[in-house]
């Protein structure tokens, strides 16, 4: 090994830029340039995302990766542009929305050849923006990056993210505060919105243009006459996945609208989420939701309902059968998923018909408790009597041990290796809202090092962290709640 080999991965100048989505052109992109960001400074940056790009971690120490990521500076050969789509936002259609503050930059192609959509949000105005100014604030862009990478840690499908450049320009939302542009990277930032867009619209060949598009890039084994159908079907079986992902792990997105579902069963778009603490179903953490529309426990079937929506929306290219076929699957699929998660949270390899009841009485009990859900499980994990130890209604904590440790005797793995695989299934760390919190109202004094210290904490949930272990407990009593709505 010579010690001046160089680290892997290319240099900011050698990215492959690639034109991708953008190639569809008007009107499923409008070519719009960033709104440069007045004197950019680098807040966060992200070597594991940037490993996707195959890009060397010191490039973002480069002024010109700081430019780029405030949007000051675009690749040469590739234009910048902001995506059309609708949506269904609270259960109402909004015929048109958009990127109204995202730009994408381009497609960045690995080594691999993997392809990422590097997306820059709170980048200005474009033709989407309707009232808003296009521009984030710091406070959101910490949480959706910190929120993404933490929801990669814990397995479940995601955007990541990149960077965050941040500005002393001012941005107004309920006070005063400053503008942040968060890089993010997906493979595509296509919604179940573009396709409603496109539907209401009434222009079914552009329907049909998009689902091609998005078929040979994303769904290239789905081939022959039935490949819509397939499509659809493959879609609501991610999205039913990705729902069952959430509940288990605790995960509240708070804003599911149609225009904020992935066509390829990512969690996007964070704004108001939460990660479930005191454990209550009917909790709803976005303070603007006030039907409770998005309620913890409303998340599995506004799953449905929004992959009904996008059924409608491809109904020009599905037949009714079909449909009918492919949104059959969501139920079987989320039962599934969320039992299989569920399971693994409580230590059982071998399923056995009365899981489901056995695992509802411990929610029962949790909700009646108040108890704080990730440090249950955690606790769990290591013992039985912890787990009880935090309890108040000791009697229904044994009646319903008795029945776990007479569950238990039917796996046939050995205690140790059951105790080592539940230490994988339950996080020690989720990003608490005060955790997020910390980190921000530090950023806002102008220290950053907070959020790249979360950010490694949350990319390795289940190790131990040693010397850690206050990230992992709830808010000290008297810390004040944050609210958190879909102003950001
Ligand atoms: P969201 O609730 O963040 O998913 O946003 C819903 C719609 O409003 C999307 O089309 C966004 O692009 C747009 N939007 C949100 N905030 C702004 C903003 N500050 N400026 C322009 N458009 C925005
Ligand atoms: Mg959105």
């Amino acid at each position: 090994v010579s010690l001046t080999e160089s680290p892997p991965g290319v240099q900011l100048h050698e990215l492959r830029v690639r034109d991708g989505y953008a190639s569809l052109g008007a009107p499923f992109v409008e070519q719009r340039e960033p709104t440069p960001l007045p004197e950019p400074y680098p807040v966060a940056f992200n070597p594991a995302a940037a490993a996707l790009l195959g890009l060397q971690p010191g490039e973002a120490a480069r002024p010109e990766f700081c430019l780029l990521a405030a949007g000051n500076a675009r690749f040469r050969g590739a234009a910048p542009t902001a995506a059309v789509y609708a949506g269904h936002q609270f259960g109402t259609y909004v015929s048109q929305l958009g990127d109204g503050r995202a730009i994408t930059l381009g497609e960045i192609e690995n080594d691999a050849g993997e392809r990422w959509e590097w997306q820059l949000k709170g980048s200005g105005r474009t033709a989407f923006s309707r009232f808003g100014d296009g521009r984030a604030v710091l406070r959101s862009t910490i949480r959706e990056y910190l929120c993404s990478e933490a929801m990669y840690g814990l397995e479940i499908p995601t955007t990541r993210a990149l960077a965050i450049a941040g500005s002393a320009e001012p941005v107004f939302r309920e006070q005063p505060e400053t503008a942040a542009v968060l890089s993010r990277l997906a493979p595509s930032h296509v919604r179940f919105g573009t396709f409603e867009y496109f539907h209401y619209a009434g222009e079914p060949e552009r329907v049909k243009t998009l689902a091609d598009y998005v078929l040979t890039r994303f769904f290239a084994e789905l081939q022959g006459p039935e490949r819509y159908a397939e499509f659809l079907r493959t879609v609501v079986e991610r999205t039913a996945e990705l729902i069952a992902r959430w509940q288990a792990a605790g995960f509240q997105h708070g804003v599911m609208n149609t225009d904020n579902m992935s066509i390829l069963g990512l969690t996007l778009d964070y704004g108001p989420f939460g990660f479930m603490e005191t454990y209550d179903p009917a909790w709803i953490c976005n303070h603007s939701d006030e039907s409770g529309r998005y309620a913890f426990e409303r998340q599995p079937g506004i799953g449905l309902w929004n992959c009904k929506a996008l059924a409608n929306a491809l109904s020009s290219l599905v037949a009714e059968p079909e449909i009918e076929a492919a949104l059959a699957a969501y139920e079987p699929a989320y039962r599934k998923h969320v039992l299989a998660l569920m399971r693994a949270k409580f230590g059982l390899a071998v399923a056995h018909p009365g899981d489901p009841e056995l695992i509802a009485a411990c929610l029962d009990l949790l909700a009646k408790e108040r108890a704080d859900y990730p440090t249950f499980f955690r606790d769990l994990a290591a013992s039985d009597e912890r787990a009880g130890s935090r309890l108040a209604d000791l009697a229904a904590w044994r009646t319903w041990g008795e029945r776990y440790a007479a569950r238990l005797a039917l796996e046939t793995r050995d205690e140790a290796a059951r105790r080592a695989a539940m230490l994988r299934a339950n996080p020690k760390y989720v990003l608490r809202n005060h955790l997020a919190q910390r980190a921000i109202e530090a950023a806002e004094a102008g220290a950053y090092e907070e959020i790249e210290r979360l950010r490694r904490l949350l990319a390795a949930p289940f190790d131990e962290h040693p010397g850690f272990d206050d990230d992992a407990r709830p808010a000290p009593p008297g810390t004040p709640a944050v609210d958190v709505s879909c102003s950001s």
